[in-house]
């Protein structure tokens, strides 16, 4: 079946065609079906994702289907947390966000006792909508316990990859394979989820 995906993020979108494709779902990425970006406004990750799939199901017509995600940092009280994608600015680039980040763990490590690595996580909402005005739309959640490391590792991956070194891993997210990263990602979590809910639910839908 067809179903749009409410995210302009095209890493996202690789990450997440991968995982469902199982299902004998074709995702259609919403910038090619000219749906405008919608206004984040919300405050948690979940209302940011109905946000976003309620915006791509009203201007399409398809079921739709969102991510809202980011990276959860203890030592910065939570930041960038649902501001990760715009944490250096609105149109800010991965490399940007990630100067950004270690710009604000070094001015906390020259302040307090050296800390080489900052306990962070991963954060990933997944939300289903069969139509614009869904009153129950599916929601899965997965998270990803880790560190963030002030060096970069690796070049595989996106945004804060480079950074984030999963606990017990040797490597940085960055330097996984894909399918290593799906198997224990905050969004491999939240997909295998809704993998487990999508088939009654796609069942409603058709
Ligand atoms: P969203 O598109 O508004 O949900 O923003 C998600 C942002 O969180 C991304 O732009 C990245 O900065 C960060 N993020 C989410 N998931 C990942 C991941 O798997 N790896 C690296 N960064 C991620």
């Amino acid at each position: 079946m067809d179903m749009v995906l409410a995210s302009g993020n095209q890493k996202k979108l690789r990450e997440l065609t991968e995982i469902l494709r199982p299902l004998g779902i074709r995702l259609l990425p919403q910038s090619e079906l000219g749906v405008p970006e919608a206004d984040e406004t919300g405050l948690t990750f979940v209302e940011n994702a109905i946000i976003k799939a309620r915006n791509a199901a009203a201007h399409t017509g398809l079921p739709a289907i969102s991510d809202d995600s980011g990276l959860e940092v203890d030592a910065l009280h939570g930041a960038p947390g649902i501001y990760s994608a715009r944490f250096a600015g609105p149109d800010a680039s991965d490399a940007d966000n990630n100067a950004e980040l270690v710009r604000r763990l070094r001015a906390l490590e020259s302040n307090s006792a050296a800390q080489s690595a900052f306990h962070a996580r991963y954060q990933c909402v997944i939300v289903f909508m069969r139509h614009a005005a869904d009153p129950v739309p599916v929601i899965c959640q997965g998270s990803w316990e880790g560190a963030i490391h002030l060096t970069p590792q690796g070049d595989g991956g996106f945004g804060y990859d480079p950074h984030f070194f999963a606990r017990d891993a040797q490597c940085s997210a960055a330097q996984m394979s894909a399918a290593e990263k799906h198997r224990v990602s905050h969004r491999g979590k939240a997909l295998a989820d809704f993998m487990l809910v999508a088939r009654k639910t796609l069942q409603t839908t058709n």
